[in-house]
């Protein structure tokens, strides 16, 4: 159980000889440039991955959870900024796509799902983040139309993308929210780049949608069925989020062992020191822990889609070692850890953002604390 098959092992070393051949190199460039390459990510969808999780049916590979999770953390170990728009263009948006009937499928999800098309997903607003039913974004039905107005922020691919999956109030209750594909061009929505301090590789957009007219069939289930397909991902999004922390945290470690082999000081190997290996070591146990817990965790999710608790352990977790594996990376550094030449220090500006996606911190405390409590009520 805890290894991987022989076929998540060829997924694995795959992609990891891709991302070394194809995306290390040009890493600082794409991160110097503030770009998310679209054609690099068009060439390694040709690999079947972006669609690993899909049916085959839809042209996907049929894969689990896990096989997610391997080639989004073998992307995430070399530049994360790339691995975030990989999996968000063919991650929530497209996984919405999925309840969406006959005709959506086919003009969106399977294109999605051969990695010719490119995902988004708004949910994000200026002022609502973590608390997605204080919406304001409106969606009104005008006759075979929904007209949409409103703001989304912080959104991945908002630029590059084909079609954002937008979410709505489409009446008055709180949870009334529905969700539409958006089609990149439709007159009234307007993309513009967000200036960040991470994820310099990936597309990070401010959409505003005014009086953007849709077609009534580019709403997906429900009119006020959003929240429900929406939770219905949050679990499996949490456990390859986890996965690309890990990543990073593992690009990190190996880094810096790498590192301490080479750099000498008081005429030995920074290897040799024994503060060093203690701290390699510590940082081996805190990767081999999250790793241990990413498979359990994409096993109980895949079983059971509601495994809150396990979900939100799973992305705390990972989030937590790999700040903390990036810092120590630094640190065995000395001061190429503050330089671009060496990837820890581009991998460690990266971690703080993984703490904020798929649920905050705290967001996802409350699920775990919500699970603590519950035999007192
Ligand atoms: C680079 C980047 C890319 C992103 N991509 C996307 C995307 O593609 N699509 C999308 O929809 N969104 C995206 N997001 C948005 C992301 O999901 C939100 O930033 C996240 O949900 C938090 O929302 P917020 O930033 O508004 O923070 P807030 O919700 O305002 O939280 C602020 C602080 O308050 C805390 N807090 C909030 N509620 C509670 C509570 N109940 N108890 C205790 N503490 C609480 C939070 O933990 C946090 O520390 C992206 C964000 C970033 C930074």
């Amino acid at each position: 159980m805890w290894n991987l098959s022989e076929e998540q092992q060829m997924i694995q070393k795959t992609v990891r000889d891709w991302a070394s051949a194809k995306l290390a190199p040009r890493a600082e460039q794409y991160e110097h440039d503030k770009v998310f390459d679209v054609e690099l990510y068009k060439e390694f969808a040709t690999l079947g991955f972006p669609g690993i999780r899909y049916p085959e049916e839809l042209g996907g590979g049929g894969g689990n959870i896990l096989d997610m999770c391997i080639w989004v953390k073998e992307l995430a170990r070399v530049l994360p900024g790339f691995a975030i728009s990989a999996s968000v263009a063919c991650g929530l948006g497209a996984k919405m796509l999925g309840y969406g009937n006959e005709e959506q499928k086919q003009k969106y999800l399977i294109p999605t799902v051969e990695g010719t098309m490119i995902g988004a997903f708004g949910l994000t607003e200026p002022n609502a983040g973590s608390d997605a039913t204080n919406l304001q974004t409106r969606a009104v039905k005008d006759g075979d139309e929904w007209v949409l107005n409103g703001a989304k922020t912080f959104i991945t691919n908002g630029i590059v993308a084909d079609y954002i999956l937008v979410s709505a109030k489409t009446g008055p209750g709180k949870t009334e929210i529905g969700i539409f594909i958006v089609p990149q061009g439709t007159p009234g929505l307007h993309a513009a780049p967000i200036d960040k301090n991470c994820w310099f590789s990936s597309d990070t957009a401010l959409l505003t949608l005014e009086n953007c007219r849709i077609p009534a069939d580019h709403l997906i289930g429900e009119p006020a069925g959003g929240l429900k397909l929406l939770t219905k991902n949050l679990n499996e999004g949490r456990v390859t989020y986890a996965a690309h922390c890990y990543g990073i945290a593992e690009g990190c470690f190996d880094g810096a062992l790498e590192y301490v082999h080479q750099r000498e000081a008081f005429g030995q190997k920074v290897a040799d020191f024994q503060n060093t290996q203690f701290k390699l070591a510590e940082m081996k146990m805190k990767l081999d822990l999250a790793w241990t817990y990413i498979m359990r965790a994409a096993a109980e999710v895949q079983e059971n889609p509601d495994a809150g608790l396990t979900a939100s352990i799973c992305k705390n977790y990972a989030a937590q070692i790999s700040e903390e594996l990036a810092r120590e990376a630094r640190h065995l550094l000395g001061g190429y850890g503050c330089m671009n030449e060496y990837a820890v220090g581009r991998l460690a500006r990266d971690v703080f953002v993984a703490e904020v996606g798929e649920g905050s911190r705290e967001i996802n405390y409350r699920v775990i604390w919500k699970s603590l409590t519950q035999k007192f009520k």
